[in-house]
């Protein structure tokens, strides 16, 4: 649940929390919330004896200014904070609706009674549905209202609003998000934690030389008389580290991002294009574990600057010299690079998925 609480904790958009959690353990809950520093938690109240009655207490305790809510089971704690993120994006688009995230059914389902097959259901139009669900807090509210006082129970927040008539849309979710139930689900749980999710990213850039023009590399500047034609700085390196990390995210490249032909990145430096992309790294709760890289330049040579540069690129992603490779060649006089007309570098990236 701690690990659960502190996903919901970092996403800006979520002012407050409500836990309901099993009558008589709310001292107990109160104090681990306070050990590991969950800011956002604002009551912890006893649940009823249903899934329904414990929403449907916590519902009533969030504040009357909040006009939407978002639920979330407690056991679900590998949903990370960017899909939250991802899901209330989508939520704001059309909040009149509700919004439920799921994913399409794997297996086949069939209706049994008494042992026997009643039929078999066509699992093209079948989705497993997950929480977080979000709704108009009014809407979740009536819905909740209805059904309590004619004692009707529901396994999501989603059935009871589908009750009352109003629109509810699926959210696919593309994470990780079981839910811990049995103890085969918490012994499957304590294995994901114990190995994280890896991810290795690929990026590559070249650009024109041109006399006269800066030459950075990986945010230090080279004295030589030529210097890479660009609309930004022109750090190859960067770039290239910028694509890599993008491509390990799976989140596109660096012109969807930073387009050249957009006035707000003429003659920008690079770093702002890479602190830009680490924040999506953290915001998907993935951490660098290494980087490597190799740089193509006939001259000047780069053997003195190769050091520096290491450095500098460790200092700017946040991980020790010793994680970063900077290998530097030259083209033997084959190619653009060869001929002195263009800086390429070429970079790979594996990321880590953040343990809470
Ligand atoms: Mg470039």
């Amino acid at each position: 649940m701690i690990r659960t609480l502190e996903r919901l904790d970092a996403v800006p958009e979520i002012r407050e929390i409500i836990v309901a959690c099993e009558s008589g353990f709310q001292k107990k809950v109160s104090g681990l919330i306070r050990r590991y520093g969950i800011r956002k938690v604002r009551r912890v109240i006893a649940g009823g004896e249903t899934r329904t009655d414990s929403v449907y207490h916590a519902l009533r305790k969030v504040h009357p200014s909040c006009p939407y809510v978002l639920i979330h089971d407690g056991v679900r704690p590998f949903l990370s904070s960017g899909a939250i993120r991802d899901a209330i994006r989508c939520f704001g688009k059309d909040p009149d609706s509700g919004w439920v995230t799921g994913r399409p059914a794997v297996p086949t389902i069939k209706e049994v009674r008494n042992g026997r097959i009643e039929k078999t259901l066509d699992r093209a139009f079948l989705w497993e549905i997950e929480t977080p669900q979000l709704f108009k807090k009014k809407i979740l509210t009536e819905a909740y209202r209805y059904f309590f006082r004619q004692k009707q129970k529901a396994t999501d927040d989603a059935s009871l609003v589908e009750k009352i008539g109003k629109p509810v849309k699926v959210f696919c979710c593309e994470e990780e998000n079981m839910k811990i139930t049995t103890a085969q689900d918490f012994r499957k749980a304590k294995s994901l934690f114990a190995a994280p999710e890896i991810r290795i990213g690929s990026g590559e850039d070249r650009h024109g030389l041109e006399k006269g023009r800066p030459l950075y590399l990986g945010g230090i500047r080279i004295p030589s008389p030529k210097g890479a034609r660009a609309h930004s700085d022109g750090d190859v390196l960067l770039h290239a580290l910028v694509d890599a990390l993008l491509g390990a995210l799976g989140l596109g490249d660096i012109g969807e991002f930073f387009p050249d032909c957009d006035p707000r990145f003429r003659n920008v430096r690079s770093e702002k294009f890479l602190k830009k992309v680490l924040c999506l790294v953290r915001e998907k709760e993935f951490e660098i574990v290494n980087v490597d890289s190799t740089i193509t330049l006939e001259a000047p040579k780069l053997s003195p600057w190769k050091k520096k540069i290491q450095g500098s690129v460790a200092r700017l992603i946040g991980v020790k010299p010793h994680a970063v490779g900077v290998k530097a060649k030259t083209a033997e006089r084959m190619g653009p690079e060869g001929e002195g007309l263009a800086v390429s570098a070429n970079v790979v990236v594996s990321l880590r998925r953040c343990v809470l």
